[in-house]
């Protein structure tokens, strides 16, 4: 027996058909509503009697239980109930060639990194692949495109909550189902997966998924620093990780990015940007910076968006490809992690 509905190929639905004793046409049946995030209950087509045998199989479901809207720009943040009541986040930013959700992996994070609301309370657990999925199905109802042919969600980014390459399999089975054409038919050029640096993963990622591209969560130029702020740093070090991502760019020929949050006084000096310029040299890649979104709970603040932008200049001039990124949902708690702290701690506050 299948673990849930939502992450079903063709072949598992044909497989549950015949064990269900069900007729094989009704394999493509279910997966279209699959394919939609609809559950058992409300599949219009399907006999009551099979609806009933499905329902008593897991989904993997990701319900909305709240919608933020931007006041300052179309940003849209999401939290998500999974269906054992736990609690993570998406966003949707808007941009001109089309929508791009942001979803999580896990529940928290174990990751540690210092500056990151997702880790403050350590890692609950993995999401199976028919949540991530149904993340993206979720926002899609909630939000139709209007044309049958065309979705909602045309980009994603694994930049939520958790870390994708610490729940390894069950990413690549979501990158195999949101790419599949029997899925959700999502080009893996329009998704990107990011990573602190597991560095053994970065080299097996290019053979078991859709060549993604590949983010790398950077924020410093030099092991010492990066130790200061990220715990990977102590398994990993740059030497080992910086050959991981040009072995990555090399295989699939797709230009890595390298994500650079600026913090005041850590790692935004022109010495830094210096240093960054020289650890990167050679490499098909692309620096995004970002101020640092302070959290509340850290003692570290963002720099100004002008010294990000000389910070992006100089490494411009030193010969990098380097941009900052647009800040989008600022007003609406759009770092990671951010909103389902406050969710759990308004929680707790009502239960005082
Ligand atoms: N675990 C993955 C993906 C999750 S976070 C990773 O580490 O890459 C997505 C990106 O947001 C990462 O680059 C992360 O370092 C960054 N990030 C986390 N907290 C942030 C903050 N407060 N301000 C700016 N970027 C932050």
């Amino acid at each position: 027996m299948i673990d849930e509905l939502a992450s079903m190929d063709h072949n598992d639905a044909l497989a549950l058909m015949e064990e269900l004793n069900e007729k094989t046409f009704r394999a493509k049946q279910v997966l279209e509503w699959i394919n939609k995030g609809v559950r058992p209950d409300a599949m219009a087509n399907i006999p009551k009697t099979l609806r009933e045998k499905l329902e008593a199989i897991p989904f993997g479901g990701a319900e909305i239980i709240d919608v933020r809207k931007s006041q300052r720009d179309d940003t849209m943040k999401f939290l998500y109930k999974l269906d054992d009541e736990n609690i993570v986040e998406g966003v949707l930013m808007r941009y001109s060639y089309g929508n791009t959700l942001c979803i999580s992996c896990q529940v928290g994070c174990r990751m540690g990194c210092r500056f990151c609301a997702s880790t403050l309370n350590g890692k609950v657990r993995d999401l199976t692949p028919g949540e991530m999925l149904s993340e993206v199905t979720a926002v899609e109802r909630l939000i139709p495109s209007g044309d049958d042919k065309k979705r909602t969600v045309t980009n994603i980014v694994m930049m939520g909550c958790g870390e994708p390459l610490d729940n390894y399999d069950n990413t690549i089975r979501f990158l195999k189902r949101a790419t599949a054409a029997d899925g959700l038919g999502i080009s893996p050029r329009n998704i990107s997966l990011s990573t602190c640096g597991l560095v053994p993963r970065i080299y097996t990622l290019p053979d078991d998924a859709p060549h993604v591209t590949l983010c790398i969560s950077l924020h410093a130029p030099n092991d010492e620093l990066r130790r200061k702020t990220m715990p990977i740093a102590n398994s990993y070090s740059l030497s080992e990780l910086i050959p991981a991502a040009k072995f990555y760019s090399d295989k699939t020929g797709r230009r890595v990015i390298f994500e650079y949050a600026l913090i005041e006084g850590v790692n935004s000096s022109d010495a830094d940007a210096r240093e960054l310029s020289r650890l990167l040299k050679g490499i098909n890649c692309h620096v995004n910076l970002i101020p640092l979104n302070s959290v509340k709970e850290r003692s570290l603040n963002g720099v100004t968006r002008k010294r990000a932008q000389d910070f992006a200049l100089l490494l411009q001039k030193l010969g990098l490809s380097a941009t900052v990124r647009r800040e989008l949902g600022t007003d609406i708690d759009g770092a990671c992690g951010q909103l389902r702290n406050k969710h759990i701690d308004s929680q707790k506050e009502g239960e005082e």
